[in-house]
């Protein structure tokens, strides 16, 4: 089957088309990035007018790039949550009309489950496996356990760790997005000079802290004051990246223990998608504690692991091969955790 995805859950109005067997025929995505930019992060109203003025053309560019028409299509699936409502709806209504009007199947995407999966969509990767999800909006691992199966292991308690690079970067004065240009200052800097906190170090669970991390970086900014030259900058960037990382790590192999304490794998295979997977400083560190204990590291290619339309296709191909599809009341959803039960309270609902 060919099944067409759409994603405009954030800052990128993306389509694609994939087949059943995994073949990507097209992967359209516009980012809105310079249209954010002089802001300094995402402006929920101007994404969702850029989705509106964007998203017709780049489903024709998707199908053309494909080869294929409407009527070739099987199934539509678009992003119907967790993300900026204004941007979630305009994605939908517009899959959910493609679907009325071709009468094929639809169905509402968690945009989560779109990364969970991803890494299937191009290498054999069998459930379960664990997934650290890193991106500028989420920071969770959970367990794959299935399509629609997940057990989250944890979460963040406040800031998602892309938004926390975001964040220092900007108080750095290093631009938008932080990410990238943080890494690459880092590169300049000596890590060792500041002495930054590693949050929620040592629990027995698997969550997430980035804010005091990000007024740790803060207080040494305003230490430094006027006289803030360009090597502390960068010597900055260093002990936060390093900071960052360690945390990762820490909360990660609590979750790699925890993954061999409870299921039975046949791989051992850590995802790790979103974002802040780019950064080769945390993969690195990520690599080192995996082998550690025996497992792998997986990560879907660059293209598919930041936002896009083919993981969202794709979640459709696995969800349509189960029968689970949706009918066309199926609504908009800011908020959507990928595991029913879990805690409301925590990591902002997502
Ligand atoms: P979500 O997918 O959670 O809805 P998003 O669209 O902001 O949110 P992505 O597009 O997956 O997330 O990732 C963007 C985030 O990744 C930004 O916060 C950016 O700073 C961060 N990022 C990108 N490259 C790097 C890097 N090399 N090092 C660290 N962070 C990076
Ligand atoms: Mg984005
Ligand atoms: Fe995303």
């Amino acid at each position: 089957p060919l099944v067409l995805g759409l994603e405009t859950s954030c800052d990128e109005t993306a389509a694609a088309v994939v087949s059943g067997d995994g073949r990507i025929l097209s992967n359209v995505v516009m980012s809105q990035l310079d249209e954010h930019r002089p802001y300094g992060g995402v402006v929920p109203e101007i994404a969702a007018r850029s989705h509106i003025d964007h998203l017709d053309d780049i489903i024709r560019e998707a199908l053309d790039k494909a080869g294929v028409s409407f009527a070739d299509l099987d199934a539509v699936a678009a992003t119907s949550g967790p993300g900026l409502i204004g941007g979630v709806m305009v994605g939908l209504m517009t899959g959910k009309a493609i679907a009325g009007a071709c009468d094929i199947p639809f169905m509402g995407i968690n945009h989560l489950e779109g990364h969970a999966l991803s890494v299937r969509l191009t290498e054999e990767v069998a459930f379960p496996y664990l997934l650290l999800l890193v991106s500028g909006g989420h920071c969770q691992i959970q367990v794959v356990k299935g399509v629609g199966q997940y057990q989250r292991l944890g979460t963040t308690i406040d800031d998602a760790a892309g938004e926390a690079f975001d964040k220092t970067a900007k108080l750095l004065g290093l631009g938008y997005p932080g990410g990238p240009a943080v890494e690459q200052a880092a590169r300049l800097g000596t890590p060792g000079r500041f002495d930054l906190p590693r949050p929620l170090k040592g629990r027995p669970d698997c969550n997430f802290s980035f804010s005091g991390l990000k007024t740790a970086v803060r207080r040494e900014v305003e230490k430094l004051g006027q006289q803030i030259t360009q090597q502390d900058v960068y010597d900055l960037a260093a002990d936060f990246q390093l900071a960052l990382t360690e945390a990762i790590i820490d909360r990660v192999s609590r979750a790699l223990d925890i993954f061999l304490e409870q299921h039975q794998a046949d791989q051992h295979i850590l995802v790790v998608a979103g974002g802040v997977a780019a950064n080769s400083y945390l993969r690195e560190g990520l690599e080192r504690a995996c082998g550690k204990r025996g497992f792998s590291i997986v990560a879907p290619p660059p293209a598919l692991c930041t936002d896009n339309g083919a993981m969202i296709a794709w979640a459709g191909v696995e969800r349509l091969r189960l029968g689970q599809v949706d009918d066309l009341s199926v609504g908009a959803r800011a908020r959507w955790p990928l595991d029913p039960d879990a805690p409301a309270a925590i990591g902002a609902g997502v």
